[in-house]
């Protein structure tokens, strides 16, 4: 026998498996709502003209292929705590950040968990919203956390459960970790509202909670990288000392790159230099450092006035043009007559929608109208352009009356 005869077949992964069947579709109308990743209105993927800019400027300087540093160039890790906590921010002022490159927001919740897996004080249990991201839980157990969830979702609305929230979280034993979305929730698109933002903040301080944000779509929600960091910035003025993943994935198109940061926010200088050191010991064995191009990307829109003003223009670009096809589907849905109330299209934000469609039903618009999504009823937002979104909403029309 083999030495791998004992090893059973995995199940495909849920998101990439819908792709696969899209590939096999002749149908030439066959539409791919499955993927996570930008599409312009000809439903191309989209390099962002800042980053094109930014890769001309950099290939000049002719730059060498030295290692990064363990947790990569620091001038990165400032630039990307300035970006979520606001320019001119204490906690970088005063130096007691800690931030890491990482390899993308997956990078970051994986270091992230697997500090918070040997040095949390507390209960190692992180209490995921229900839904949460697919990869979460699995990151966060391979890293050797429990997990565990709160009400987040509510299906007769398709809208945030606030109460169920507020109920569940004021259950959660006190020092165990929360996992909050900071905007654009994936997979459902629902977020709180700030008044309830702040209400959670107090909640979370109040059951002594540790908070870790996973901000993976700053300025893809709202187009407005300020206005899309509120959650964070309010968990900070209330004086949590949070943890924090970003991924430059979506809001700078670096998918491929793979380029994100880690942050811990720390009590002082002297304590961020302790986290620090492990944080390094924990890296050196993973991957040892990060890559150096995307960084080098980032970091050149952030510093360079011109570039950066281009990026913020391509950022809003991508999110008014989600926002548009919310809105087209919205009343593609009314004229075909849908009799059904649709609101929750517009009300939530960011890359996905959570239709509200049963199992049955997305069944049923993939074999009868090809268009493919994931078994949740979660549809990409961004896989939708002008010429198709009135067969969306035809097709999402005939199969829900
Ligand atoms: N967190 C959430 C909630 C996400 O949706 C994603 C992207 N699908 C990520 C993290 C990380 O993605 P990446 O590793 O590509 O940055």
């Amino acid at each position: 026998s083999s030495w791998w005869s004992g090893v059973e077949m995995g199940p495909p992964d849920p998101i990439l498996g819908v792709s696969e069947a899209f590939k096999k579709d002749t149908n030439p109308l066959k539409m791919n709502l499955g993927v996570g990743a930008y599409r312009d209105d000809q439903g191309k993927p989209f390099v962002l003209p800042s980053v094109r800019e930014a890769e001309r400027i950099i290939a000049q300087k002719g730059l060498n292929k030295e290692y990064a540093p363990i947790g990569g160039e620091p001038e990165f890790g400032r630039l990307s705590a300035n970006l979520a906590f606001g320019q001119g921010n204490e906690i970088v002022s005063s130096g007691r950040n800690v931030s890491v490159q990482t390899i993308s927001g997956t990078g970051a919740l994986r270091v992230g968990a697997t500090y918070l897996a040997k040095w949390f004080p507390g209960n190692k249990t992180v209490y995921l919203p229900r839904p949460s991201w697919g990869n979460h839980t699995p990151i966060f157990k391979q890293s050797g956390m429990n997990v565990d969830g709160y009400r987040y979702y509510d299906p007769t609305t398709c809208g945030f459960d606030f109460n169920g929230a507020m109920e569940d979280i004021s259950r959660i034993p006190e020092k165990s970790v929360i996992m909050l979305h900071a905007c654009a929730h994936n997979p459902t698109g629902v977020d709180p509202k700030d008044e309830q933002w702040k209400e959670m903040s107090q909640l979370v301080k109040k059951r002594n909670l540790f908070a870790f944000f996973d901000m993976a779509y700053q300025g893809f929600a709202s187009g407005d990288v300020d206005r899309d960091a509120f959650a964070v910035r309010q968990f900070l003025e209330d004086g949590h000392n949070i943890c924090l993943s970003q991924s430059y994935a979506k809001n700078m198109g670096l998918y491929g790159e793979r380029v994100g940061a880690f942050t811990v926010v720390c009590k002082d200088k002297e304590e961020a230099a302790r986290v620090n050191s492990q944080i390094k010991i924990l890296i050196r064995p993973m991957y040892s450092n990060p890559p150096v191009n995307g960084s080098r990307i980032v970091s050149e829109i952030l510093t360079n006035t011109a570039l950066n003003k281009q990026w913020l223009e391509d950022v809003k670009g991508m999110a008014d043009r989600i926002i548009t096809m919310r809105q087209e589907l919205k009343d593609g849905l009314a004229n075909e007559g849908s009799s059904k109330n649709w609101e929750h299209i517009v009300d939530q934000i960011g890359m996905f929608c959570f239709t509200g469609m049963t199992p049955e039903q997305v069944e049923k618009i993939t074999t009868e109208f090809s268009v493919y999504m994931t078994k949740d009823g979660r549809i990409s937002v961004a896989g939708i352009s002008s010429s198709n979104v009135g067969y969306l909403a035809k097709a999402m029309h005939a199969v829900t009356k």
